[in-house]
């Protein structure tokens, strides 16, 4: 565990290069006192910056979010073969009824399952056979044989799966891949378990996704940086008990034949996506903000509104009695290289993110 306890009065003005999220914060401590935290969880780097009143207290909370990983972890990994998520796939492939499961994996699933109505069908985590013959494309260098990807994509949907009080009942051959979401879930519970040991003032980092409480004392919010293809941020917002996560196909691809697949997977045609793209959302939880980036990269600009809309009408990602829904899309217009000039990239973005970006645009200008 790595605690760094930052003492004084005006001790840093930092920028981390966070996947694609950049933060930075100037600290003037009160009478609560900045502690931080680092621990590798579900795969990623995970850090976390919180106001205590002492150590003790803030070391006591860590030590509680790290658990509540771990459990989360043991639920739903997608790498660790005995996890509650595996097991659940493979007892209701055995079995027509439906196989009980926990409260976490419950949860997750009902979760999942409303953001794939949501974005009618752009995020959906039955899409894991179809990441798996993908993934292992990564290997083989050549796309995965057609009549798996077929077979696979016969077990995608809404209708292959259901849910309800006795547990979860899919057909056979359906697996569940909650790894657009589960970072954005899991950081959602972290916030909860700081708020119950008392501490309002954090921040959560699982690399480029972020759940924010309240904001450090003295200031208005926390200043995160949001990166854009060219892994240089392209604005920067003060942000207070909000998730923000982001999406898109930086690290993770395979290229093959010259074409550059992405390791996220439009579920309605089976195919990864082949253009390069980089997705930031905020909304009022880390899970609203985790999915929606992943179907925002599906998506585009243009589509994306109606599951705005469709958000907003179902009374999801409300802050203080208003709607919160912000979004930022990069994408490359062709197969062009990167560091990508302004005309190689189509923006799409809300207001505030529209207003963030020139804003930035005119400082950098002056400097
Ligand atoms: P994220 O980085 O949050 O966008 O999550 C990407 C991960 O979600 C991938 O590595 C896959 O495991 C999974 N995934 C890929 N495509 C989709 C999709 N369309 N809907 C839901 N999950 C997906
Ligand atoms: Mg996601």
């Amino acid at each position: 565990m790595m605690l760094n306890k930052i003492n004084s009065a005006c001790s840093l003005a930092s920028l981390f290069l966070l996947g694609t999220i950049f933060l930075s914060g100037v600290i003037f401590a009160q009478e609560l006192e900045r502690y931080e935290f680092s621990e590798e969880k579900m795969g990623v780097p995970v850090r976390m910056i919180l106001y205590a009143s002492e150590r003790q207290v803030a070391e006591n909370a860590a030590e509680a979010v790290w658990k509540r990983f771990d459990e989360l972890n043991s639920v739903l990994s997608d790498y660790d073969p005995e996890s509650e998520i595996i097991q659940a796939c493979r007892q209701t492939g055995e079995s027509n009824d439906f196989v009980p499961i926990s409260d976490d994996l419950r949860k997750s699933l009902e979760e999942s399952r409303r953001y794939c109505e949501l974005t009618d069908g752009a995020f959906d985590v039955t899409v894991s056979p179809i990441v798996k013959l993908w993934r292992r494309s990564r290997y083989f260098h050549k796309r995965p044989p057609e009549d798996l990807l077929a077979a696979a994509k016969e077990n995608v949907g809404l209708d292959v799966w259901d849910i309800d009080e006795r547990g979860v009942r899919a057909n056979e051959g359906v697996r569940f891949d909650v790894g657009g979401i589960a970072k954005g879930i899991a950081l959602d519970e972290a916030l909860e378990t700081l708020q119950k040991a008392g501490i309002s003032s954090a921040l959560i980092d699982a690399s480029g996704d972020l759940r924010i409480g309240d904001a450090p004392p003295g200031k208005q919010g926390w200043t995160v940086g949001v990166a854009s293809l060219n892994d240089e941020p392209v604005c920067y917002c003060e942000l207070s008990n909000v998730g923000i996560c982001s999406s898109g196909d930086a690290n993770r691809y395979v290229e093959i034949d010259g074409v550059r697949y992405s390791h996220i997977i439009d579920p309605r045609t089976g195919e990864p996506l082949t253009r390069r793209c980089v997705s930031a959302v905020i909304a009022s939880t880390a899970t609203t903000a985790d999915a929606l980036a992943s179907a925002l990269c599906v998506l585009g600009g243009g589509e994306f509104l109606n599951a705005v809309d469709r958000v907003k009408s179902s009374g999801l990602s409300e802050k203080e009695g208003s709607f919160l829904l912000e979004f930022m899309l990069v994408q490359v217009k062709d197969d062009s290289e990167p560091p990508y000039s302004e005309n190689e990239i189509v923006v799409s973005a809300s207001p505030f993110f529209q207003e963030k970006i020139s804003e930035n645009k005119k400082n950098s200008q002056k400097r």
